[in-house]
């Protein structure tokens, strides 16, 4: 990556004069079966540009009560946007339940804010990054297309559930108007990520992307990493998932442990600690000084992500410093 970004041809991107950007934007574009792309600056500026560009103010998006763009984002949209965030509670496998989804759908009427969007999440962080089906899109896309609403995806590791799920990324989204991936989480790239969609779309996200202090000029020497990312990094994922069972089965019948295999599809363990006292945030302190990093994502909670820079030895090693940290408490 270091040499590619170091070799790339640039130009200025606010003009769409950067070939590497460009070429980036059009391999994103087929890899998701959609028109076109746009290279952001983060997963975080993706999901709001894409928000700003389906809804108005005073318009409802429904999304999921753990989602990344309602927990994690600052409440972007409505602070910058005034577009109105109607939760549903998250299932444990990431999903919304298609009854709830139907029933938060706002009649006509003046009294209500109109519903816009749909934003599902693919693989679904807090839920176990669990990836959610073409079958469950299908389902989703046939309530939207009845109610003329659109559908968002967050695919910030939408390669991950392609992966797991041995499906083309863009079986997973052809239900979606928009979709963000991220570059720089499982496919290791230093900075980006892309927003894909129709070229009306783009050509309207992109005036988001503007007014959001995100046009880059000479970008090419980040996208020639991205360009790095998904070519080469994608199919490797399947070892990200290996090595995460490999650590849950080192640690399933850890004392003061709660762990669910079951749960874990993709890059992502979550794990409860189960003795009174213990805070993850101490635990993770500990961690952190035999060199493994987890995040503290509860009191009680711990996450780790496996990733290019672990391999089974590693994961063996953090199992078993996990064991003594914890079973000294
Ligand atoms: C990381 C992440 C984002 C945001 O990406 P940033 O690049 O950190 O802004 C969005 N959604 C999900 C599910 C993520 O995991």
């Amino acid at each position: 990556m270091r040499r590619a970004m170091a070799e790339a041809e640039v130009g200025d991107d606010v003009f769409g004069e950067d070939p590497t950007v460009n070429r980036l934007e059009e391999m994103a574009a087929e890899r998701l079966g959609k028109e076109a792309g746009l290279f952001v600056v983060s997963g975080t500026m993706g999901n709001l540009v894409c928000l700003l560009t389906h809804c108005g103010r005073g318009d409802e998006v429904l999304l999921g009560d753990r989602s990344h763009t309602f927990v994690y984002e600052q409440g972007g949209s409505a602070a910058l946007g005034g577009i109105h965030p109607r939760t549903l509670p998250n299932q444990p496998d990431g999903t919304l339940d298609l009854v709830h989804v139907e029933e938060a759908i706002r009649p006509d009427n003046i009294h209500f804010p109109r519903t816009r969007l749909i934003v599902l999440e693919n693989t679904h962080n807090r839920c176990s990054g669990s990836p959610l089906t073409p079958e469950y899109m299908r389902g989703v896309g046939e309530i939207a297309r009845r109610h003329s609403l659109r559908i968002h995806v967050d695919g910030a590791r939408i390669f991950n559930a392609a992966v797991a799920l041995g499906v083309d990324a863009s079986d997973l989204v052809s239900e979606a108007d928009s979709v963000t991936f991220c570059l720089s989480k499982g496919l290791a790239a230093p900075v980006g990520s892309l927003v894909c969609g129709s070229r009306d779309f783009i050509r309207e996200a992109r005036r988001a992307r503007k007014v959001v202090g995100g046009g880059m000029r000479q970008a090419g020497v980040i996208a020639a990493a991205g360009i790095v990312a998904l070519t080469e990094m994608v199919d490797r994922l399947a070892d990200d998932h290996a090595n995460a069972r490999r650590l849950v089965e080192g640690l399933v019948d850890a004392e003061g442990l709660s762990v669910d295999p079951g749960k874990v599809q993709t890059n992502i363990v979550y794990m409860n600690m189960t003795q009174d006292g213990l805070l993850s945030a101490v635990v993770a302190e500990q961690l952190s000084r035999e060199g493994v990093l987890l995040l503290p994502t509860g009191p009680r909670q711990l996450r780790a992500v496996t990733n290019y820079h672990t391999n089974g030895d590693d994961v063996d090693y953090a199992a078993d410093v996990i064991r003594k940290v914890i079973n000294k408490g």
